[in-house]
């Protein structure tokens, strides 16, 4: 039986954060609420599921989700329930901000049914965090997570973002054994991305701060991979960590071309065959949208059999430690990855950036570090 998951897209914010280029805005009270309904109204109108489909992960994104009562998260969730199948012990997740979420607000997600939080602690430093425009100081992220371990979730998840505006490989090595001594069950930890449209790509610009460096970047990507794994942590993903058994099965789907449903404005859907849509990405005009006729689907693209396999290598490649069977990719779309690519694998291999074990292609930390590379000889 096949298993989807579901994602839904809470796109308020306390502030901007300088970095940021989702689609979120300012939470206003009367909006989030109209809000809350059109995306019930999204879930229980959705007319594609098939009949034999059961999901097992419901993931609340943003934005900042933890900002909705809790009263409206359980909303959510059982509008998922009359629309779908979903499955005993399903992972449940809401992304939060430190300092958006009290001892009561937690019990009340708790009793919505949230399982798992996920939140942006992004860095310990107090400087950096007001460098990045972040809302809340290194206490809330301590103290929030104090809050759930009280308030009994046994699942968190933080990120961490590395190569911020002068920020030293110390300052990052001090994040990182902090992040590591309190113990969640899985860590993101990315490398920063300055987008064109943001104000701290404007800052770089003005000569506020400098580019990030690309070689320190690397030693710190290196640095991380190390003291993750001597803290017994996993790397499943090109940027993903977690204690044993502690993957993100939500996201998960997005790797291994499992279907996902996503709902709210900007939100992306994938059929787990070939079909993909996303939907409007301006919260007021999804709200209008879906009031209007239940839907606020904007873009449709079917991949055809070229892009479905060279998608399936690049995205299982992001999977370090399961890599991509090549017999099983063989079979299922009719691709030889060793003929085809011979010259590109030799290449690869020559430089460390990928290993062929038996049947299983895998990428190398160097080649983790170097995947847009190797990812762009596949597509
Ligand atoms: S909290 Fe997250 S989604 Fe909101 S502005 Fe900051 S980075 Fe963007």
């Amino acid at each position: 039986m096949s298993r989807a998951g579901i994602y839904i897209h809470i796109p308020f914010c306390r502030a901007r954060c300088s970095y940021c280029d989702f689609a979120t805005g300012a939470y206003e009270g009367a909006l989030a609420e109209r809000y809350v309904r059109a995306v019930a109204r999204e879930v229980e109108a959705f007319a594609r599921a098939a009949a034999d489909e059961e999901v097992d992960t419901i993931y609340f994104g943003g934005g900042t989700p933890s900002l909705l009562t809790h009263a409206q998260v359980a909303r959510v969730i059982a509008s998922v329930r009359r629309r779908f199948r979903v499955a005993e012990g399903a992972e449940v997740t809401l992304e939060m901000n430190p300092g958006t979420v009290t001892r009561e607000t937690l019990r009340g997600f708790r009793d919505a049914g949230i399982n798992r939080a996920s939140f942006g602690a992004q860095t310990f430093d107090e400087r950096e965090l007001k460098r990045l425009g972040r809302t809340h100081t290194a206490d809330d992220t301590r103290r929030t997570l104090a809050l759930l371990r009280e308030t009994g979730f046994t699942n968190i998840s933080f990120d961490l973002i590395a190569g911020l505006p002068e920020q030293t490989l110390g300052a990052w090595e001090r994040n990182l054994d902090e992040a590591l001594a309190l113990r969640p069950e899985h860590l993101s930890l990315y490398l920063l991305e300055v987008h064109e449209s943001t104000p701290l790509a404007d800052q770089i610009r003005q000569g506020r701060y400098r580019r990030p460096d690309p070689d320190l970047a690397a030693e710190m990507y290196r640095v991380m991979v190390e003291r993750t794994r001597r803290a017994g942590y996993e790397q499943y993903e090109i940027s993903n960590f977690c204690l044993p058994g502690r993957e993100s099965r939500h996201n998960l789907k997005y790797w291994t071309g499992a279907p996902y449903y996503g709902f709210g404005c900007s939100a992306h859907s994938f059929d787990g065959q070939a079909l993909r849509w996303s939907n409007e990405r301006d919260a007021r005009a999804y709200v209008a949208s879906v009031e209007e006729k239940g839907s606020a689907v904007v873009t449709r693209d079917e991949l055809d059999a070229r892009d479905r396999r060279a998608e399936a290598l690049f995205l299982g490649l992001r999977l370090l430690s399961r890599g991509v069977n090549l017999s099983e990719h063989r079979a299922r779309y009719h691709c030889d990855v060793r003929a085809d690519f011979a010259e590109d694998l030799a290449r690869f291999n020559e430089a460390g950036l990928i290993t062929i074990d038996g049947d299983v292609l895998r990428l190398t930390p160097a080649g983790a570090l170097l995947s847009n590379e190797v990812f762009a000889a596949f597509v």
